[in-house]
């Protein structure tokens, strides 16, 4: 199909997120979808819809405690270790669940096990370790207060007690209160049916193979699952070609049959708005809100339909990610009969500066660690529309409109985009390098889950000043002293040895600026050559460094292009999008790249004398010598 020509004018009425928002919850006024019962079996995770009265007394009888004998406490008024008070057994014995059928009469006992209910005339529960046999009877050496080791009728619930309270969230101790009173079913919200639909020429099922161009369908998996995790019964329907009538087809059928429809992508100027316009025509009021001040979110389209809610996410997954979670999911939750919002956010303290667009609400990914305060909020994958940043990110700050700039060492409210949180044991914060995943792999079979987070080295050393990580993996040369790591460390860090690795310059095997040439030559012949592009690395990571003393001052093509890691510098000649750059020797060998030896660098890990945590560090020390063989196998020397 053509594409319509791109409108500049697409969003004629672009509104704040707090008018969209309004707009959007005053159209539909979310509201539970009526009840329904559901077995003790089906009850974790939703809602419960009515209060519950307890329907009979639990425990339902007065019933022992401990295993002993049941008496009359004014037998024994008088029993001591000097006079023992000896009483006759009654030729019975009392089990859970033997109803007594004799009466305890005075001077008398009946055996009775723990739980077991309490015979007519028994006023307490005597001990078997209080008592010694005597005759057919037995003595005990001790007064008893009545009501001892008994546990009373209805002392746990009594019946018409309220139980449970409309709105509770329903997990295994609401279960076992309701079984303890014998309900068999509780009336529970009804979940509302959400279809979920994806559009997109390029898109192709996870477990497909992937052509060339084509994209996964990372949208409706996750929100299908960020659907579940707010109290819906979510439908994945697939993903739709960007075709007008198939398009409709496929939202009219959805629509009619679910409670709430949720598209992603088509949204973009380039697509010319296909999804909105669908959207437009399938009931009224419609749309509600079409571009909302949000960065990244802007083309999210809220829409309300014969009152169900229809949403058109952002195709960018992250954008849908955080479009979902701000302006969604309430909506949502409140028809799933969950308090508006849930209780997945954390207050974290930002350790950098972030800076801000005015006028639009910013979204920032945050990855979580544990700091001298608390947690701690680290931007991560900032302007990446890729679903995998999730891979770090614990969930993700909301910067206000009308805020430009957030201080360092500023507590704000991270939403979580999951219900757990769970800060790493052990968070690694500075130079990227695959040998790390050697070590981190050994760590996790001790039960340590670690973080890392690639910086570079710079902001590793910053991060553990600020003692916001545990370990900073660093590889800095001191151009002064010729030497590695030692001279980067502030007074009271030390470094434990890591392994020395090779950098060079990457370049396609074949490549005749390169073959047969020392890296001299070779520098030589691609700064004199216009065509060549070379792919940088960040600020602040030791290879930086060193590539920035090779070009002494030159800026060849390419040089703006900075990513962060070793895997996207080789990535990138691999694919023919730049022909030179710097990395470790591994990830040339790893795809088949030629390789010039620059430096045998030495990358070494800062860590605290007095750590947070120092029976973690050894853990990682022990972790570090065991991978000796596996680094070795892929390149690094111990
Ligand atoms: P669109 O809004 O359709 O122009 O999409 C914007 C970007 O998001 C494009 O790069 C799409 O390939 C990508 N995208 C759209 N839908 C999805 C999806 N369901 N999963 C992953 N990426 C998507
Ligand atoms: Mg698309």
């Amino acid at each position: 199909m053509t594409n319509p020509p791109p409108h500049q004018d697409q969003f004629l009425n672009i509104l704040s997120r707090d008018a969209a928002e309004a707009a959007f919850l005053s159209a539909l006024q979310p509201q539970p979808l009526g009840h329904e019962p559901v077995a003790l079996a089906g009850l974790p995770g939703r809602v419960l819809a009515q209060d519950i009265a307890a329907p009979v007394d639990a425990p339902p009888f007065d019933r022992a405690t401990v295993d002993g004998f049941a008496i009359r406490s004014a037998d024994l008024s008088e029993a001591s270790e000097a006079e023992p008070v000896t009483l006759r057994l009654n030729p019975e014995t009392i089990a859970c669940g033997t109803a007594p059928a004799l009466t305890v009469a005075p001077g008398t006992a009946t055996t009775i096990a723990t739980g077991g209910p309490l015979p007519r005339g028994a006023d307490a529960v005597v001990m078997i370790e209080h008592t010694e046999p005597e005759g057919d009877g037995i003595a005990v050496s001790r007064a008893l207060a009545p009501g001892s080791h008994i546990s009373f009728a209805g002392s746990d619930i009594a019946r018409g007690q309220t139980l449970l309270r409309k709105g509770t969230l329903i997990g295994a101790r609401e279960v076992a209160m309701l079984a303890a009173v014998g309900l068999a079913f509780a009336p529970v919200w009804r979940r509302p049916r959400v279809a979920v639909l994806s559009t997109g020429d390029e898109l192709v099922q996870p477990g497909q193979p992937l052509p060339p161009a084509g994209v996964y369908d990372s949208n409706g998996p996750v929100i299908v699952a960020a659907l579940r995790e707010n109290g819906c019964e979510a439908v994945h329907l697939g993903a739709v070609a960007d075709d007008a009538a198939a398009l409709s087809e496929a939202v009219r059928a959805a629509f009619a049959s679910h409670d709430a429809l949720i598209l992603s992508g088509g949204t973009s100027k380039g697509a010319g708005d296909l999804t909105t316009k669908v959207i437009a025509g399938l009931g009224a009021p419609g749309i509600i809100a079409h571009g909302v001040a949000l960065k990244p979110g802007k083309p999210l389209c809220l829409a309300v339909c014969d009152g169900k809610p229809v949403v058109v996410l952002p195709g960018f997954p992250t954008s849908a990610m955080f479009t979902f979670h701000e302006l969604v999911a309430p909506a949502l939750r409140a028809m799933a009969g969950l308090p508006l919002r849930g209780t997945a956010r954390v207050a974290a303290t930002l350790p950098l500066r972030l800076t801000s667009e005015l006028g639009r609400t910013e979204f920032a990914m945050v990855a979580l660690t544990e700091g001298p305060e608390g947690l701690v909020a680290h931007p991560v994958g900032k302007g990446s529309g890729a679903v995998t940043a999730f891979a770090q990110a614990d969930g993700f700050v909301t910067i206000p409109a009308l805020t430009d700039t957030i201080a360092p060492g500023t507590s704000a409210e991270v939403t979580l985009f999951g219900p757990h949180v769970t800060p790493p044991g052990l968070a690694i914060i500075g130079s990227h390098c695959t040998g790390l995943d050697a070590v981190v792999g050994r760590l996790s079979e001790r039960g340590i889950s670690a973080r890392i987070l690639a910086t570079g080295s710079q902001g590793g050393l910053a991060a553990l000043h600020r003692r916001e990580c545990d370990i900073a993996p660093i590889h800095l040369l001191h151009a002064e002293s010729g030497t590695y790591n030692a001279p980067f460390l502030s007074e009271g860090m030390r470094l434990i040895p890591g392994w020395r690795r090779m950098q060079g310059l990457l370049f396609r095997k074949g490549d005749a600026r390169f073959e047969g040439r020392d890296l001299g030559q070779a520098l030589a012949a691609l700064l004199a050559d216009p065509q060549a592009i070379m792919v940088n690395r960040n600020q602040g990571s030791g290879t930086r460094v060193l590539l920035d003393r090779l070009l002494n001052g030159t800026r060849p093509q390419g040089y703006w292009n900075q990513p962060a890691s070793h895997n996207a510098v080789a990535t990138a000649i691999a694919q023919n999008r730049a022909d030179w750059g710097m990395a470790i020797r591994p990830v040339a060998q790893a795809l088949g790249l030629g390789f010039l030896p620059v430096a045998d660098e030495h990358y070494d890990f800062a860590v605290w004398e007095t750590p947070r945590n120092p029976a973690t560090i050894a853990a990682f020390e022990a972790a570090l010598s065991e991978s000796a063989g596996a680094l070795a196998q892929i390149g690094f020397e111990r």
